[in-house]
């Protein structure tokens, strides 16, 4: 068929040499997908049983970086999600109905247990929280409507490592599934499946990003009806990712054994040091003992991750502690954490209900690829500028 320039534009004879083998995953992009003939046509979601669909549903870059995810956490399979804490809403949306209970520690990871309380109570699902420690103690908390416990170990800034294997056996008694939030972890220090976890789910936008550039996220299951579930809801809601940001977290993949080596060596470097100070009232790293939950730690990881919190002595005010922060030159002031640069945030947990009584003296600290003498110059002089 003769074709004017116009339709050459979009269909086109032009062929390139093929065989193009590339060590990186090609930006596969595309909303629509081909089908090969009409009666192949098929809207369903699950492209591991009937194939390519349609973009929402994770382009071939999307699938890689799901696979990867998988593989390294051990699971049946991995669905993305375009952030941490949309993973965190996906799950609860798929697993959830009005009447249903769930348990979340008071350590979590704030928007999270904002989530639960403001969205989650809105459709009828009765909130509860427990203490981090809780441990086998959980029972007490459990009912027979108690459909999801929620972990997060460490927790969110105060790091308290949770008994996992003794949270997930009274759950499972209970009939109630566990999910962790295994992002501190990366999903390689915590073997979450091996601890009696149903669902993992990390914010892969932290240590497999890496580079503070991107936000994904990552929920794994080994249940093949659990994977049913959430795959049937995230089409409903809608919630697809970018190949491009996907393709950015393949590559940050490659590197994540460097980066969380050399941060492990520099957080656990200067934790012992700042433990050491008189300024110091106790610092928060799942490797130091003046970490709640640090026999946990010992017991069921295999390696700590670069970010932990200081709480700093009595006699710091809370202009002090900010002026320390102010006063830091290579830690830059931000949220999130994972990337390459040292990061330094203050909180203020007055009036925060069920927490340590941290006040406002906390500092987390993110540890970065700089040197870590140059880091602990930096905070020398700022803990100076601060008195
Ligand atoms: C950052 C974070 C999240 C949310 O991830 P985003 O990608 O920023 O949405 C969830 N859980 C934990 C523990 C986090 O630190």
């Amino acid at each position: 068929m003769p074709k004017n320039w116009k339709t050459k534009l979009i269909h086109s004879d032009a062929r390139v040499p093929e065989g193009f083998h590339s060590l990186s995953t090609p930006v596969y992009r595309g909303s629509t997908v081909l089908f090969a003939n009409a009666s192949s046509v098929n809207d369903g979601w699950d492209q591991y049983e009937i194939g390519y669909a349609y973009g929402l549903y994770g382009t071939p870059t999307v699938l890689e970086l799901a696979t990867r995810v998988c593989e390294l956490e051990g699971g049946f399979r991995t669905i993305i999600a375009p952030g941490g804490q949309a993973a965190i809403s996906l799950l609860n949306l798929a697993l959830l109905k009005a009447g249903d209970h769930i348990l979340i520690p008071e350590s979590i990871y704030t928007p999270n247990r904002k989530f639960a309380s403001l969205v989650l109570r809105r459709f009828g699902v009765e909130v509860g929280h427990y203490p981090p420690e809780a441990g086998a103690g959980i029972s007490k908390l459990l009912r027979p409507n108690t459909r999801l416990v929620w972990c997060e170990s460490p927790g969110s800034i105060t790091m308290e490592v949770q008994d996992i294997p003794a949270i997930a056996e009274a759950a499972h008694r209970a009939g109630a599934l566990v999910v962790l939030d295994n992002t501190w972890a990366a999903g390689v220090y915590f073997d979450a499946f091996a601890h009696g976890v149903d669902i993992t789910l990390q914010a892969l936008t932290k240590y497999i990003g890496g580079h503070s550039d991107l936000l994904l996220g990552s929920i794994t299951v080994r249940d093949p009806k659990l994977y049913e579930r959430i795959g049937d809801t995230q089409q409903l809601v809608g919630c697809g990712v970018s190949p491009d940001e996907c393709s950015l977290a393949l590559r940050g993949m490659k590197t994540l054994a460097v980066r969380l080596q050399t941060m492990e060596a520099s957080a656990r470097a200067l934790a012992e040091w700042l433990a050491t100070l008189p300024e110091v009232e106790r610092v928060l790293h799942p490797a130091l003992p003046s970490c709640p939950g640090h026999e946990l730690w010992k017991r069921d990881f295999s390696g700590s991750a670069g970010v932990f919190s200081v709480v700093f002595a009595q006699s710091l005010t809370k202009e002090q502690v900010i002026r320390f922060v102010d006063a830091l030159q290579l830690f830059k002031i931000g949220y999130s954490w994972g990337g390459v640069t040292s990061l330094a945030v203050a909180y203020d947990f007055h009036g925060i209900p069920n927490r340590p009584n941290y006040g406002a003296r906390i500092v987390r600290l993110n540890i970065g690829l700089e040197d870590v003498a140059d880091l602990r110059a930096d905070l020398e002089q700022a803990l100076k500028a601060a008195k």
